[in-house]
């Protein structure tokens, strides 16, 4: 069958438009390096966030996604602080991963503090299973994808495994930093963002430590509800 031009690899669900860069930014970066087609989805577009406005984080958001080499970057304008896994939110979700038919789909994990994050976590993982059903809107023609890999905002929990992004880490610093209006210096005050006041440093300790896990510079954790399937354990641990 021939492929839609448009469809990609990978597509990198956020409930706002920095949230893929820091949970899941090395690993998209380093896919995107290796010839794979990425996409972003950013849920809403942050207009109740303190700082910046929906316009000038459109922006910002636009040239992260070009940072980290993805062909695009799609907002569904949900609204922000109201993110909500409704039937008809869950079938825009499922419509869009029928168009762009990805084999891995990136999504928050869902136990974290934010409540659009857990949301989008519920939303993303139904609409995943929805897109599935032959009978259901039948036109797009029925698509899921191999595995949900859920990534850590706020809270980090037990992971499945940690991907070696050392070699991409300073495009996931530069495309964090493209949201200057979230990261950036703002007059004196601090910023809190993952609800810490120094959110650059806290993104960049749990980066390394996640590496130390597997003795490499920086990691980014991620979570599978169903078993990895490992072809032969030694390409992973095999001696080189
Ligand atoms: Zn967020």
């Amino acid at each position: 069958m021939k492929k839609n031009p448009a469809t990609v690899d990978i597509i990198a669900f956020g409930a706002h438009p920095d949230d893929v860069e820091i949970g899941a930014g090395g690993l998209l970066a380093k896919e995107a390096a290796l010839g794979y087609k990425i996409g972003i989805v950013d849920l809403t577009r942050g207009e109740m966030g303190s700082r910046g406005t929906a316009e000038i984080r459109a922006g910002e958001a636009d040239r992260a996604a070009q940072i980290l080499g993805a062909v695009w970057r799609l907002n569904m304008e949900m609204p922000d602080g109201e993110v909500s896994a409704d039937p008809e939110s869950v079938m825009k979700v499922a419509r869009v991963i029928r168009t762009y038919r990805p084999s891995i789909i990136i999504a928050p994990y869902w136990d974290d503090r934010h409540p659009d994050h857990a949301k989008a976590s519920q939303l993303i993982s139904e609409a995943h299973f929805k897109a599935g059903l032959k009978k259901l809107e039948p036109e797009l023609g029925a698509f899921r994808p191999k595995t949900i890999l859920y990534y850590f905002l706020n809270r980090m929990d037990s992971y499945s495994f940690v991907v070696d992004v050392s070699k991409h880490y300073a495009k996931k610093q530069e495309a964090i930093n493209a949201h200057h209006s979230q990261f950036g210096e703002v007059g004196l005050k601090p910023l809190a963002v993952l609800g810490v006041k120094a959110p650059l440093q806290f993104i960049e300790s749990r980066d390394r430590f996640q590496g130390a896990q597997i003795g490499v510079a920086y990691g980014e954790a991620f979570l599978v509800r169903t078993p990895v399937p490992v072809k032969d354990p030694m390409m992973i641990w095999g001696s080189e």
